[in-house]
């Protein structure tokens, strides 16, 4: 992951960004700090930046000149998402770290004195982005702030995977109390449930402890998470049609756009009357509806930022194709696997895929980008099975959460592979907490009938991939 900042004090920015965890990622090369002097690009011949503002006021501007040329020299025409940090942008939230830490590169441009030229902000900015209301001197505090918080959240900077999925924010609750040794200081003790070693009580008491607080000092951030977890327990159900919009809410991936409650005295008491589902992280928008009017309902909460979007039931798509702009990718069945049991694996070797695999890959995964695969294996999302060390075939988990990608070389199909890589996937999904689901293109029953035999349930109805029409030749697209 690359940062560059844009700056008048880039050593305040590197000096800030050497130490502990993060000086550590840079060292090791998951993540890469370029802060570049803004002073460097001016064509003043005295070094000056700034000047007066027209109209008066007191303060001094950054010149948009020295700006754009300094951004034009790290980007080189590539589109690279470009941060503004500024007090009147919008709130930085564990949720945008999430979804920054999904870019390859990043631009941080850091105001100074009144601010920055807005012509030059207009042409370059992609984003405005604040990290609370107050005013500080300058943007290197909070560009620093925020690559911390994203480069935490690039894969292998922790060392420790589950950690960033337990703490504060993630699925809107805060963290929970923590101890360490001794088990007694000044007469307080460590809470028992905590010394059990029994990992259910105290994953309970932790769900509890956490909140307890989040209700105490968060209520606004409680409101969200009691609200969340009603539509997922709604959802819950009829999970075989609604498991991707539950599995979005419970990994705290997606956000709730549009919610509309249940069919009064219908006969499925989980299914919504209309809902939409953000998945900011991968653009994707998430949408039910029961009815032609409720379905009108949605059309007006459809986000800018949204690419592709998984519609359900048929009718809602082409209400999507008709009157939003989309066009058809795939309809597809959802299945799910719902039983708790772990899977038996025919097959020995099955491990992690890393980026030495990603051009094997790549060339053999037909729906998606090489970029796309590289992404998923840096996420540790992909696994390979391997014959006497040879890379014989993969599976992955998709952006979204499915799982899907499977392929197996043709000279060692038939022996099994397929299925001890999907039963691999799921059960390593299942070790996460997720319930594993995926998306089969209608038509390959060959695919159909591999998950039900291991297990998985389908879905009553199909569901429908779409995509933006202005961002189909952008967006690689997904499959199982
Ligand atoms: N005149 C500006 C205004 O009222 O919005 C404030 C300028 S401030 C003194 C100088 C720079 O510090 C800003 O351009 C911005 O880059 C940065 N900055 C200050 N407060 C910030 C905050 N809360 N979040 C993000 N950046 C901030």
């Amino acid at each position: 992951m690359k940062f560059h900042v844009l700056t008048l004090f880039p050593e305040m920015v590197s000096n800030g960004l050497d130490t502990s965890v993060i000086g550590k990622a840079a060292k090791r090369g998951l993540i890469w700090i370029n802060a570049v002097n803004i002073r460097d690009y001016t064509q003043d011949k005295h070094g000056k930046v700034d000047d007066y503002t027209y109209g008066g006021g007191a303060g001094m501007l950054l010149q948009a000149q020295p700006v754009f040329d300094a951004f034009q020299a790290v980007t080189e025409g590539r589109r690279v998402r470009t941060i503004y940090v500024t007090p009147q942008g919008v709130p930085f939230t564990q949720k945008l770290a999430g979804e920054l830490a999904a870019e390859e590169e990043l631009v941080f441009l850091c105001g100074h004195y009144e601010g920055i030229d807005e012509r030059v902000l207009e042409e370059i900015v992609t984003d405005y982005v604040s990290i609370g209301d107050y005013v500080l001197t300058g943007g290197e505090l909070p560009a620093m702030v925020m690559i911390d918080a994203i480069s935490r959240l690039v894969p292998g900077v922790l060392g420790n995977g589950v950690s960033a999925d337990t703490e504060s924010f993630h699925n809107d609750l805060l963290e929970y109390p923590q101890y360490s040794r001794p088990e007694e200081w000044h007469e307080k003790r460590v809470p028992q449930v905590l010394l059990s070693g029994d990992h259910r009580a105290v994953e309970a008491w932790r769900l509890e402890q956490a909140k307890e607080r989040t209700r105490r000092i968060r209520p606004d951030l409680y409101e969200k998470y009691r609200c969340r977890n009603q539509v997922i327990q709604r959802l819950g159900k009829e999970k075989r049609d609604y498991v991707h919009l539950m599995e979005a809410l419970r990994r705290g991936k997606g956000e709730i756009l549009f919610e509309e409650g249940c069919r009064p005295g219908g006969r499925a008491s989980g299914e919504p009357l209309a809902l939409a589902v953000f998945d900011r992280s991968c653009g994707t928008l998430l949408l039910t509806a029961s009815d032609e009017a409720e379905a009108g309902k949605l059309l007006s909460v459809i986000p800018d930022a949204c690419a592709l979007s998984v519609a359900s039931p048929r009718f809602l798509a082409d209400i999507l194709c008709e009157k939003a702009g989309f066009e058809l990718l795939h309809e597809c069945y959802q299945v799910c696997y719902t039983q708790n049991v772990n899977l038996r694996v025919g097959h020995g070797d099955i491990r992690i895929l890393t980026l030495e695999h990603s051009g094997y890959v790549a060339e053999r995964y037909g729906m998606g980008s090489a970029d796309y695969v590289a992404e998923r294996i840096r996420s540790g999302a992909m696994y390979g099975a391997f014959a006497e060390d040879r890379l014989v075939g993969f599976i992955g988990i998709h952006e979204d959460g499915s799982v899907g990608m499977l392929y197996v070389d043709p000279d060692c199909r038939r022996q099994g592979i397929g299925a001890a890589l999907e039963a691999y996937a799921i059960n390593r999904e299942r070790e996460r907490g997720h319930i594993p689901y995926a998306h089969i293109i209608v038509g390959n029953e060959g695919s159909l009938r591999l998950q039900e035999k291991l297990g998985l349930y389908r879905a009553r109805r199909t569901i429908c991939w779409l995509a933006k029409k202005a961002c189909i030749s952008e967006k690689s697209m997904l499959d199982s």
